[in-house]
């Protein structure tokens, strides 16, 4: 019936967005190359490897003071 294939939907569309996330979150190291992830902080990403620090702007919140 029409309510199973609402859910189906609502499936697909659940994982698009967690797949779109964790591209997000996972972002390699520009020295290191290919396949070095960098570590997510609370508002940098570190790579373990060469230690590269890249400071995130993007999510500065104008609200907060
Ligand atoms: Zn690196």
């Amino acid at each position: 019936m029409s309510k199973e294939k609402k859910g189906e939907v609502s499936v697909s569309k659940f994982y698009k967005i967690t797949d779109d996330k964790v591209e997000r979150i996972k972002r390699e190291c520009p020295r290191c190359g290919k396949g070095v992830f960098m570590a997510l902080h609370k508002d940098r990403l570190t790579c373990g490897k060469c230690s590269y620090t890249e400071f995130q702007k993007e999510q500065t919140k104008k609200s907060k003071q």
